[in-house]
């Protein structure tokens, strides 16, 4: 069913614009040492394969996408079960904010709970089809949990790097896929250092963020998904938490592709990049009106994945958010922790700490009025919460069972304590 061809032709930089081959493995640009981008029979065989009247027959994982996927033989193809998430219409929070149009993109069903599986199916699978052995990479947790189940389903050797503070639950669960963790003291960008030393001395595939073609490939299919769930039809506004930047740069690429599909127009919506007042590299950048990012001195941000102090798909990041005339804002700690609770107590989803972000800079867009009633929006829930229950948690009454009556009455005075609130 998902045995669709690839389209894939070969690859291109992102800056110099040098062609280079696909089907040997690639990281940067041999050439100028920035992003290679995958390039696809778009006009011609995918406009005619990928046809909304051909997808509806599909699965629906990323794998319905496979012509704009760079794995060739569906054998390859490793899947959980990764995309195909929901797209909730907000209840109360809409109501609550005063919006009409207001989604979603609950990406913390994805495998491994966030939507670095995406990134991971795509990347793993392709390295898979190459002959890859044994994959590394820096990660602040979910990109590692990912790369370490997909690797575990292909039967390779994985590699990790992660921040010493990095949540217990991220390098538990590497392990649990068999990887090998190794915490570091320092930031993503120390654990990356470490990676491509390591990467030149003993050949395992760096699958950095942006530093190898394929992830963002996988990443792209959020923008697909969007495009098809709201019927061949984008939003006004998109808000997305902004790390590396493979989700903004994925989706960018996606609806240029879809418009060389002819399944959606020219309209795109506007990007809202969010980052933590902590680390905003990217959003300090864009309002000084560089192409380029400075790295960010002592990061700090309880959410892991934007703690990003230096992204090297910067420009690609800016150019996308620019060319969409988005907006770029920072949120604190105490918006983001403000967020989490709010989305849980108002809409039933219990999200990751960036997805609070997310949420933050919502209220902040809608206060200033750049949202309106009217302004469609699809917030990007990047993950679950379930791997922070650390921010959450806090003393619960305990009881004891052996005088009920006692007890019971406890409850009660809690409960009505609570109802004066
Ligand atoms: C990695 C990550 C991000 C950042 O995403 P990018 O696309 O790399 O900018 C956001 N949220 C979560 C939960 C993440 O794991």
């Amino acid at each position: 069913m998902d045995s669709a061809e690839s389209c894939l032709l070969q690859l291109r930089c992102t800056n110099c614009g040098q062609r280079w081959p696909a089907d040997t493995v690639q990281t940067t640009c041999p050439s100028c040492g920035r992003v290679l981008f995958a390039e696809y029979d778009l006009e011609e065989r995918a406009r005619r394969a990928m046809t909304p009247k051909a997808l509806v027959q599909r699965s629906w994982t990323l794998w319905r996408y496979a012509e704009l996927l760079p794995v060739r033989n569906p054998v390859h193809r490793l899947t959980l079960g990764e995309g195909g998430t929901p797209l909730i219409p907000s209840m109360r929070f809409a109501e609550y904010l005063g919006l009409k149009h207001l989604w979603w993109k609950d990406e913390g069903q994805n495998p491994t709970g966030s939507f670095k599986a995406r990134g991971q199916a795509a990347a793993i699978s392709r390295a898979r089809e190459l002959g890859v052995r044994v994959v590394a990479l820096p990660s602040a947790g979910n990109a590692a949990a990912a790369m370490s189940a997909y690797a575990a389903r292909a039967g390779m050797r994985a590699i990790v790097f992660m921040p010493a503070d990095t949540p217990p639950a991220m390098p538990a669960e590497c392990r649990a896929y068999g990887a090998h963790v190794f915490l570091v003291h320092g930031l993503i960008s120390d654990c990356g250092q470490l990676v491509r030393r390591g990467s030149e001395q003993f050949g395992w595939l760096d699958v950095s963020t942006l530093r190898e073609p394929y992830r963002a490939e996988g990443k792209k299919t959020l923008g697909f998904e969007l495009a098809e769930q709201l019927g061949w039809q984008l939003p006004d506004v998109i808000i997305y938490p902004t790390g590396g930047g493979t989700g903004i740069v994925g989706m960018w690429k996606a609806f240029s592709e879809l418009e060389s599909l002819g399944l959606i127009g020219s309209h795109r919506p506007r990007f809202v990049m969010v980052q933590a007042e902590g680390c905003a590299p990217l959003v300090e950048a864009f309002h000084r009106g560089t192409r380029h990012a400075t790295p960010w001195e002592h990061a700090q941000t309880l959410a892991p994945g934007i703690r990003v102090p230096s992204a090297i798909g910067d420009y690609l990041i800016l150019d996308a958010v620019r060319a969409s005339h988005g907006i770029a804002v920072t949120v604190s700690d105490q918006e983001i922790l403000d967020g989490m609770v709010r989305l849980a107590r108002f809409e039933g989803i219990f999200t990751a700490p960036e997805a609070g972000a997310t949420v933050a800079a919502l209220m902040k867009l809608r206060e200033t009025g750049e949202i309106t009633a009217e302004t469609s929006v699809v917030c990007f829930l990047t993950g679950t919460g379930l791997k922070h229950i650390d921010l959450i948690a806090g003393d619960y009454p305990v009881l004891d069972p052996s005088s009920p009556d006692e007890a019971l009455a406890y409850v009660a005075s809690v409960l009505q304590e609570a109802g004066k609130g």
